[in-house]
C-alpha cells in the first residue's frame, strides 16, 4: 500500500515535501506533452497546451525561439514549480537534442531524480540510453514511464526486459497496462489493487478507478472485456512470479525502478506517475561541496548556480541565474555571500517559475529552484551563502569537441561580437577562446547543431550576423601546472595557447599526438578535458 508520509519525517515539512526531478526521454516520446498534464494537475494552469501556447505568445518560454519551433527541438531548460496532494514539485526542463548534453549534465546536478519517459512502441531509444548514464554517474532515483499505450505498443515483458538488460537497471511494474493499441481500455494498478480505466473520448479527462478486491473479484468482468481478463490474470501471475517486488530503498539507490504504463495525451496514467514521485521519489538531498556538505536541513540558506540564462526576455538584456537551494529557508530580500567574490549580494527579485509565468518568490526551501536576475555576477557553478566559505562541488565544464573561427559579417563589430560570445560563454552555451596570437575568437561546442543555435541567437539578441568558418584546430585542453612551468610551456607553444572566457591558458590542437608529447616533453603541465566551474 502507498502511503502518504513523507520519507523523512526527521526534515522540516516544507523540505520534506519537495520533490525535485527532470525528465529525460528520446526526442518525440512524450515529454511536453507530459509536462503539460503535470502542469494540469498541478492547478498551475487551466488547460493543457498552454505551455507552448503561451510560449509561443510571450517569448518568455523555453521555446521561444524560432529556431525551437522550427525544429521541435527545446534548446534551453527553464523550471517550473507547482502543488500536488501534499507535495511541492520542481520540474526542471532538461534539453532535449543530443548537442546538448554538456548543458543537460549540468540541469542534472540540480534534481533529485530524473523521470524516464519512454515510448511503447520504441523502447530505449539512443537519447534515453546516453541520458540514462548521465543519472547513473550521480546514482539518481529513476521513475519510468511507458507512454503512448493507446496505440500499437510492444508487448509489456519485451519492454520491461530491454530496460533491464540495456540499462542494467532492476524494473519493478508499479501498474499493468489492460489490452493492446485500440484495444487498450486502461491499467490494473499493482500497487493498491485497483482498476484504472481510460477515457478515449475525453482526453482531458482523469481516469476512472475502480477498487477491486483482487484479480480474482468478480468485479473485473464489469469492466473488462472476458478476453482481456484471462490474459490479465496470467500476465500479472507470471510478472509477480519474475519481476522483483518495488522495494523504496533499492529505488532511492537508483538500482530498480518503478514502471508506470499510461498515454500522457489522453491524461492517462499520469497521476498515478505523480503519486509515484511524491511517495518513492526522494526528498531534497545533501550536496557535495567543499569543505564540507551541506544537509538541506541546516537552518543557514544556500544555493548552488546551475544555469545562466540570458535575454529571456528580448526587451531586457537581463540574466537569469538558475540557483538551486541546496539548505535552509530563504526568504525574498535576504542578504547572502556570493562566495567566489566574497561579495555581499541582497536577493530582492528572486524569480520563481510557476508554470508558464514568471512570480517573484516571497520564499524557497531548500530544494526549490530560483531564478536571480543579475548582470553577470553570478556565473555556473557560484556557491551562495549566508557567509560561511562553501563551494559546491561536482558542476563540471567539458572540452569542446567541435571548434571553428567566428566572425562578425561586419568587420567593425568586432567587439559587439565579443560582447556576446562572452554572454553564450557565461552561459555555459559555449566555450569562446581567444588566441594569444592573432585576432578573432574560436568558439568551442560539444555537438554542431549548437552553431547553429549561437548563430541565430547572436543575429536575433544582438542583431549582428556572424559567420562561423572552419578552424585550425580540433581539440582544446586545459593548461595545468606550477606558475613558472606554464609560463616556460606557454611561450614555446604561442601558436596553441589561448585564453578561455574565464582568463584560463587552453591549449589548442589538432593532433592526439601533440598532447601526448606535451606530457612528455613537460612532466609538470597537465593537459585536462574538463575543469570544475567555479
Ligand atoms: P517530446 O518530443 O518528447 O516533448 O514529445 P511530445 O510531447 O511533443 O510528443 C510527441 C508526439 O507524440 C506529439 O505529436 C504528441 O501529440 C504525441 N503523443 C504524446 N503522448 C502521446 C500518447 O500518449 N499517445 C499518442 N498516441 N500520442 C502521443
Amino acid at each position: 500500500m502507498l502511503d502518504t508520509v513523507p520519507n523523512r519525517p526527521d526534515l522540516p515539512p516544507e523540505i520534506a515535501r519537495r520533490r525535485t526531478f527532470a525528465i529525460i526521454s528520446h526526442p518525440d516520446a512524450g515529454k511536453t506533452t507530459l509536462t503539460e498534464k503535470f502542469l494540469l494537475y498541478g492547478g498551475a494552469i487551466q488547460m493543457a497546451g498552454q505551455v507552448r501556447a503561451k510560449g509561443e505568445a510571450r517569448r518568455t518560454r523555453s521555446d521561444y525561439m524560432q529556431m525551437e519551433k522550427d525544429r521541435g527541438i527545446s534548446v534551453s531548460a527553464s523550471a517550473m514549480s507547482f502543488d500536488f496532494n501534499d507535495f511541492r514539485f520542481n520540474l526542471v526542463d532538461t534539453p532535449g537534442h543530443s548537442d546538448f548534453s554538456e548543458d543537460t549534465y549540468r540541469t542534472l546536478t540540480a534534481v533529485d531524480a530524473a523521470v524516464m519517459v519512454i515510448d511503447g512502441a520504441k523502447g530505449v531509444e539512443s537519447q534515453t540510453q546516453k541520458l540514462f548514464e548521465v543519472c547513473r554517474l550521480r546514482d539518481l532515483p529513476i521513475l519510468t514511464f511507458c507512454n503512448k499505450m493507446d496505440r500499437e505498443s510492444r508487448d509489456t515483458f519485451e519492454i520491461i526486459d530491454e530496460i533491464q538488460e540495456m540499462l542494467a537497471i532492476d524494473v519493478t511494474p508499479a501498474s499493468w497496462p489492460i489490452g493492446v493499441g485500440r484495444d487498450f481500455i486502461g491499467c490494473y494498478d499493482m500497487l493498491r489493487n485497483r482498476l484504472e480505466l481510460m477515457d478515449r473520448a475525453d482526453r482531458n479527462k482523469v481516469a476512472e478507478s475502480i477498487k477491486i478486491d483482487g484479480l480474482d473479484d468478480p468485479k473485473l468482468a464489469d469492466h473488462v472485456p472476458a478476453n482481456l481478463i484471462e490474459k490479465l490474470r496470467e500476465d500479472v501471475e507470471m510478472a509477480r512470479e519474475l519481476l522483483p517486488d518495488l522495494n523504496p530503498q533499492s529505488v532511492l539507490e537508483g538500482h530498480m525502478t518503478p514502471i508506470w504504463f499510461g498515454s500522457a495525451i489522453n491524461s492517462f496514467g499520469v497521476k498515478e506517475l505523480m503519486d509515484g514521485i511524491g511517495t518513492y521519489g526522494p526528498e531534497p538531498q545533501p550536496q557535495s561541496a567543499e569543505p564540507r556538505q551541506i544537509s538541506p536541513e541546516e537552518s543557514k540558506v544556500s544555493g548552488f548556480v546551475f544555469k545562466v540564462q540570458a535575454n529571456m526576455d528580448p526587451k531586457h538584456r537581463d540574466r537569469v541565474a538558475f540557483v538551486r537551494m541546496a539548505s535552509g529557508h530563504f526568504k525574498r530580500g535576504m542578504k547572502l555571500t556570493h562566495v567566489r567574490s566574497k561579495k555581499p549580494m541582497t536577493v530582492s527579485a528572486p524569480v520563481l517559475f510557476l508554470a508558464s509565468d514568471r512570480e517573484l518568490a516571497e520564499e524557497a526551501w531548500a530544494g526549490d529552484i530560483i531564478g536571480i536576475p543579475n548582470h553577470g555576477q553570478l556565473r555556473i557553478g557560484d556557491t551562495l551563502t549566508e557567509g560561511e566559505s562553501l563551494r559546491v562541488t561536482g558542476i563540471p565544464s567539458f572540452a569542446p569537441e567541435l571548434l571553428q573561427n567566428c566572425r562578425a559579417g561586419d568587420p567593425m563589430k568586432a567587439k559587439h561580437l565579443e560582447k556576446a560570445l562572452m554572454q553564450f560563454a557565461e552561459e555555459g552555451a559555449a566555450k569562446v577562446f581567444k588566441p594569444t596570437m592573432g585576432a578573432g575568437f574560436i568558439v568551442g561546442v560539444v555537438g554542431q547543431l549548437q552553431f547553429e543555435v549561437l548563430g541565430s541567437r547572436i543575429e536575433l539578441e544582438y542583431g549582428l550576423p556572424v559567420r562561423f568558418e572552419p578552424s585550425q584546430f580540433t581539440s582544446a585542453r586545459w593548461v595545468h601546472g606550477p606558475k613558472e612551468a606554464v609560463e616556460k610551456f606557454t611561450n614555446a607553444n604561442k601558436q596553441h595557447i589561448a585564453l578561455d572566457n574565464d582568463g584560463d591558458t587552453v591549449y589548442l590542437t589538432r593532433l592526439q599526438w601533440d598532447i601526448d608529447r606535451v606530457e612528455r616533453d613537460y612532466p609538470e603541465i597537465k593537459l585536462s578535458a574538463t575543469k570544475e566551474m567555479m
